[in-house]
C-alpha cells in the first residue's frame, strides 16, 4: 500500500526540481488530458524505503499574471483532493509571500496532512525564511534543498510515520484511525522536563555497531518478546530494513543493519558494507542505538559512527552489548564511562546501558533510554522561558566585548526540533567566540535537561 503525495506551492520554488529528484531519470507522464490535470505531472517516487506517487503541480509559468492565481487555487485545490498527503514547498531565501499565505489557508483548510518544506534551504541566507515559515501555521518546516539533496532525511522522517498511517488503514480497511498525526506536540510545551511518549506513532530507531556486536541477536530478543506487526517489508531493495514492530507497548521502526548485510550474503565486502549501511540508517533514524561489543569498545568504528550521528542530528543512546559474560562489572563500567567521556565529548550526556542482546537483560532499560532520547530530542523550550534564562546567563557570564565594543544577545527562540535548534540574535555573531556559545550550549542542555542530544545554536545579526 502506498500513498501519494502532491507537492504544492507558487511557480519557482523548486517543486520539479524535488519531483525529478524523488523520480528519478524515467518520468512517468501519466496524465496528458485537456483540463486542470494538463499541469499535473505524476510520477512513482523512492525514497529510501518508501514508494508512493508523487504529483508535480509545476507548469504554471506561462500562465498571465492576472489567471495565475486563480488557475493556481483550482490546480492546488485537485491536487489536494487527489493526494494524501500535500507537500507545501516555500522559498526559504524568498520567506513567505503573501501567495505562500494563500497557498497556506487553502491547505489549511482542505488538507489533513500537510507536510511543510522550506526549499532552497543551503546556506545562510535561507535562515530567517525557514523561521519564518513557521508563522504559516502548518507545523514545523522541514528545511530543503532539492537541488543539493539535502534534507531529504527530515522528508523522509515526516512521510515514514504518515505512510504507515496509509499502510495500517489499508490493512484495517476502516477509515477510522486513532494514529496522531499532530506532528508538533505544542500542547506539551510547558512540560519540557517530562518524558513523555507522545504519539503512536512509530518511533524510528537505528540499531548500529560493527560487525558481531550483536545488533541481530538485539533486535530478535526485542521480536522475540514482541508481536511483530510488518515483517521484512516487500519492496524493500537495498536501501534499508526496517521493522515494524511494538516494544513494551511503544510502536517502533527498527532499521536492522545487521539483517540487511547478512541478507546481502557479501562476506568479502562485509566491514565496507556495514559502514555504509549503518550511514543509510543513521539518516534515516530518530534515535541511533550504537552497539557496542562489551569486550572490544570504542573502536574506531563504532566511534565513527557515533560521531556521525552526532552530525546528522540524531538522538543518540549507547548500549554496550554481552554485559553477562563481563567479569569485572563495576571497574569495566567506570572505564567504560571514562572512555565514553574522552573518546565522544559531543555526545556528553547521552546515556551509556549494559545490556545482554542474548538473555535480554538490560533491554527495558535500553528502551527507556530511547524513548528519553526522543523526547528530548523533539522538546520544544517556550520562548519565554529562553528569554528568562538567557537573561540570568548573561548576568553570570557577560558576552565579550572585542576591541572594546561588547557583542549584544538581544533575544532568542528555539528555531526547530528534532534536534533542537536554537537562533539567538546578536549584534556581531561574526566576533563571537566559540567558548562563549559552548557555555550556552552546555547551560542550554543542564538547565533544560536535554541531555544527549545535539543542541545547534545559531547566531543571527541584529543590531
Ligand atoms: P517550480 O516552478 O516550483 O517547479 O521550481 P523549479 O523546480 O523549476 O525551480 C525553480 C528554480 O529554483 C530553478 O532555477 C532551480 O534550479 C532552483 N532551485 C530548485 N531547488 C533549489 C534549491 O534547493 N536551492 C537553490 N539554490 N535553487 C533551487
Ligand atoms: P551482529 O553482527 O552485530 O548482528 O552480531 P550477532 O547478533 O550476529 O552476534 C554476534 C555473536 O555475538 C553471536 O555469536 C552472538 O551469539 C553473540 N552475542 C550477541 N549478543 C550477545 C550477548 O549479549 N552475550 C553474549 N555472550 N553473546 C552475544
Amino acid at each position: 500500500m502506498s500513498f501519494t503525495l502532491a507537492i504544492v506551492g507558487r511557480p519557482n520554488v523548486g517543486k520539479s526540481t524535488l519531483f525529478n529528484r524523488l523520480v528519478g531519470k524515467k518520468l512517468a507522464l501519466v496524465d496528458d488530458q485537456p483540463g486542470v490535470t494538463r499541469d499535473l505531472r505524476e510520477g512513482e517516487a523512492r525514497l529510501a524505503d518508501l514508494r508512493f506517487t508523487v504529483i508535480d503541480t509545476a507548469g504554471l509559468e506561462d500562465a498571465t499574471d492576472d489567471s495565475l492565481q486563480g488557475r493556481m487555487r483550482r490546480l492546488t485545490e485537485r491536487a489536494v483532493e487527489m493526494a494524501d498527503i500535500c507537500l507545501f514547498m516555500i522559498d526559504a531565501r524568498a520567506g513567505v509571500t503573501p501567495l505562500d499565505e494563500m497557498f497556506a489557508d487553502i491547505l489549511r483548510k482542505k488538507s489533513a496532512n500537510v507536510v511543510l518544506a522550506a526549499n532552497k534551504g543551503e546556506g545562510a541566507a535561507a535562515d530567517a525564511g525557514v523561521i519564518e515559515a513557521y508563522n504559516l501555521g502548518l507545523g514545523e518546516p522541514i528545511r530543503l534543498s532539492a537541488e543539493h539533496g539535502e534534507g531529504l532525511n527530515d522528508l523522509y522522517t515526516q512521510l515514514m510515520p504518515l505512510a504507515d498511517q496509509f499502510e495500517a488503514q489499508a490493512v484495517q480497511d476502516t477509515p477510522e484511525t486513532d494514529v496522531d498525526l499532530d506532528e508538533d506536540d505544542d500542547d506539551d510545551e510547558e512540560n519540557y522536563t517530562v518524558p513523555v511518549p507522545t504519539t503512536a506513532k512509530p518511533l524510528q530507531v537505528a540499531v548500529v555497531g560493527r560487525p558481531n556486536a550483536g545488533k541481530s541477536t538485539l533486535i530478535n530478543q526485542i521480536l522475540g518478546e514482541e508481536r511483530l506487526l510488518t515483517g521484512p517489508e516487500a519492496g524493500i531493495t537495498r536501501d534499508a530494513i526496517s521493522l515494524r514492530m511494538e516494544w513494551d507497548g511503544v510502536p517502533m521502526r527498527i532499521f536492522d543493519t545487521a539483517g540487511m548485510r547478512k541478507k546481502a550474503k557479501v562476506q568479502e565486502k562485509l566491514e565496507k558494507l556495514s559502514v555504509s549501511d549503518g550511514l543509510r540508517a543513521v539518516k534515516f533514524a530518530e534515535v541511533v542505538v550504537v552497539l557496542l561489543d562489551a569486550d572490544i569498545p570504542f573502536e574506531q568504528q563504532d566511534l565513527r559512527i557515533a560521531d556521525l550521528a552526532e552530525r546528522e542530528g540524531r538522538a543518540v543512546v549507547v548500549a554496550v552489548n554481552k554485559w553477562d559474560i563481563e567479569e569485572n562489572k563495576q571497574d569495566k563500567l567506570r572505564d567504560l564511562k571514562e572512555s565514553f567521556t574522552r573518546l565522544l565529548p559531543q555526545l556528553r550526556g547521552a546515556p551509556l546501558i549494559t545490556v545482554s542482546a542474548k538473555t535480554g537483560r538490560g533491554l527495558d532499560r535500553l528502551q527507556q533510554a530511547i524513548m528519553r532520547a526522543h523526547d528530548v530530542w523533539n522538546r520544544r523550550v517556550p520562548t519565554a522561558a529562553l528569554n528568562r534564562w538567557l537573561i540570568g546567563m548573561l548576568e553570570q557570564h557577560p558576552p565579550p566585548a572585542p576591541q572594546g565594543k561588547r557583542i549584544k544577545l538581544r533575544y532568542m527562540t528555539q528555531a526547530k526540533t528534532r534536534p533542537p535548534g536554537f537562533v539567538v540574535m546578536c549584534s556581531h555573531p561574526d566576533k563571537m567566540p566559540e567558548s562563549y556559545k559552548r557555555y550556552l550550549v552546555n547551560g542550554l542542555r543542564q538547565d533544560f535537561d536535554m541531555p544527549g542530544t545535539p543542541i545547534r545554536l545559531t547566531l543571527r545579526s541584529q543590531n
